[in-house]
């Protein structure tokens, strides 16, 4: 990652520096723990930013850990995909990718501590009495008729359950806290339960499997992380992270603090959704470009440094907020516009005969307007060439700086030409645009000094290449679609396809490698390209539309 990133001051940088600063740490260790049970999305990319963001400028370490211990959701895809996300975007973990089940021997042990101590018990209640004894915010639980059971006698009964001896939802082991708490938290949770599930990492080893709360923490401490970092929905859970902490025989004291989430207009981050969205069919796949995923982000053209910027201009809080995908995209633009090669694509073409030209030529065409070290391209001029339809007008205002009938204009890194008479088929429509060029105008203003203020883009037709532009809108129709149901809320013109033509140097572009198409927005090659037909998604508009929009009204 480039060394002149710079983040930005927040308040878990500030304890941090007050624990360096009085010596509570030596050292900051944290780690980034994805549940492998779906694949990452932007909101994540908010996280790894912070933890990795300050390992990073901590000289500390930050460990990838997948927090696995739910496997009937989760698989090894999942495990795979999210390691490449993190690799893209720009980041490397500590030594080796760490799993919470590496650690199912030691929590099983810890278990036993805390029933040794009496402070957890094996509780046949079923869900629905275990509901009814929970009490409520207002209302304090009850205790269990379990409670009470012998430390002999629930050591015998948790390795049963590990042995294979209890049915699934048949009794689980749970935490002896406090039933009558104002955290619901800590009203005796459960911490390990009976579930007959192959597990990705562990195979058919347990019968039985930690909850979250309890393997978090513990995981935490055994791997010394300082800092732990989740988001606002685990605060009331610190509770329960500090006792199960306090009451196991560990060394490592890791502090948990909350941030809050982070909120994009126009879609939705909750695995639970997108995973809907997959499997409905709504989109092609996790990487479909219009899915706030990392996969899809990339797919339709991001780059890891766009949305490591993203990041560090939202910055991190504990407020509540919705971001604007104006956001976003604005990191985009901004990185690509210095970065991205240009390049020229006709979207919705018309036909142009240049009648005094004859054969073909190549010429030479600048990758990018202000950086020389980029290169150029060669690019075939010949008879016929294709610009967009909207880039000629038989009559138009002097606003206009395009092709006009009887004017003249620039075509992008070529000649000058001038629009004589145009052919229509029998809608009205125009089919043909004939015109004729200044061969002296190649590099160079006419010599008389007539005066060609409009470029316009354009492709040899004997050359150019067929090509589909698959354009994005937002996925939602609402900014906040959080509470709607999907079919509601989705946009069906999310994705508009459109057919049109490539240069010829575009063939083998780099999958998912943005460029700049002058003067039609940010395009990548998608991997649907075929040999016969090139598929190109719109990363980004050249300006913010929507912006664009509000100014016109
Ligand atoms: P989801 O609700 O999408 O399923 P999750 O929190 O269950 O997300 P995890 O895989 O458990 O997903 O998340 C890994 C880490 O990423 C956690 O520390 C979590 O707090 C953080 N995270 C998840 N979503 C966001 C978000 N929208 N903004 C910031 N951090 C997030
Ligand atoms: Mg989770």
């Amino acid at each position: 990652m480039a060394e002149t990133e710079s983040r930005p001051t927040n308040f878990i940088r500030q304890i941090i520096d007050e624990d360096l600063a009085s010596g509570k740490h030596n050292s900051v260790h944290t780690r980034f723990p994805p549940e492998p049970n779906g694949y990452l999305h932007i909101g994540h990319a908010k996280s790894i930013c912070l933890n990795f963001g300050i390992a990073q400028d901590y000289q500390g370490t930050c460990n990838l850990r997948f927090d696995d211990t739910n496997p009937e959701k989760e698989n090894i895809d999942y495990v795979n995909a999210i390691k490449s996300d993190v690799s893209w975007l720009g980041f490397q973990w500590n030594g080796e990718v760490r799993y919470s089940s590496d650690y199912f021997d030691r929590l099983f042990g810890y278990a036993k501590e805390l029933i040794e101590k009496s402070l957890a018990y094996v509780d046949f209640s079923s869900q629905e009495e275990m509901r009814e004894m929970r009490g409520s915010l207002t209302e304090a639980g009850k205790n269990s008729p379990y409670r009470d059971t012998s430390v002999e006698e629930n050591l015998q009964l948790f390795q049963k359950m590990a042995d294979g001896g209890f049915k699934e939802g048949e009794c689980c082991l749970r935490a002896k806290i406090d039933m009558a708490s104002p955290f619901m938290c800590m009203r005796d949770p459960v911490i390990y339960r009976v579930k007959f599930a192959h597990h990705h990492q562990t195979g058919d080893k347990w019968c039985i499997y930690p909850m979250y709360d309890f393997t978090h923490c513990i995981s935490d401490a055994i791997e010394d992380i300082t800092h732990s970092l989740c988001t606002l929905e685990f605060q009331d859970n610190r509770r329960l992270y500090d006792w199960v902490i306090d009451n196991i025989t560990i060394e490592s004291r890791p502090r948990q603090y909350e941030f809050s989430r982070l909120n994009l207009e126009y879609t939705v981050l909750s695995k639970r959704k997108l995973i809907q969205l997959v499997e409905e069919s709504f989109v092609s796949g996790w990487d479909d470009p219009r899915m706030p995923t990392i996969a899809g982000l990339r797919r339709r053209g991001y780059t890891p440094a766009s949305i490591r910027e993203f990041c560090s201009r939202i910055g991190v809080t504990k407020q509540d907020n919705v971001v604007e995908m104006g956001v976003l995209e604005s990191c985009l633009r901004d990185d690509l516009n210095d970065h991205a090669k240009r390049a020229m694509a006709v979207l919705d073409p018309v036909k142009i005969v240049i009648e005094n030209y004859e054969g073909e030529e190549i010429l030479d065409a600048p990758n990018h307007p202000s950086d020389e070290s980029m290169g150029s391209r060669p690019l075939p001029f010949s008879k016929e060439i294709w610009i967009e339809k909207d880039d000629f007008r038989e009559e138009a205002n002097k606003k206009y700086k395009r092709l006009v009938l009887g004017k003249e204009v620039r075509l992008r890194n070529a000649y000058v030409i001038k629009a004589e008479r145009v052919e229509k088929d029998e809608q009205g429509e125009i089919t043909t645009i004939y015109c004729t060029y200044d061969p002296d105008t190649l590099g160079k203003a006419p010599e008389d000094g007539r005066k060609v203020k409009g470029v316009i883009h354009w492709l040899s037709a004997a050359h150019a290449l067929p090509a589909e532009f698959r354009l994005y809108d937002r996925l939602f129709k609402e900014a906040n679609a959080n509470k709607m149901e999907l079919a509601e809320a989705f946009n069906p013109d999310s994705l508009v396809k459109i057919s049109g033509f490539a240069e010829p140097s575009l063939k083998d572009s780099e999958l998912g490698v943005s460029m700049q198409f002058e003067r039609t927005g940010y395009f990548c090659r998608d991997k649907d390209s075929t040999d016969d037909l090139l598929v190109f998604n719109r990363a980004v508009a050249l300006k913010d539309t929507w912006a664009k929009m509000a100014e016109e009204e």
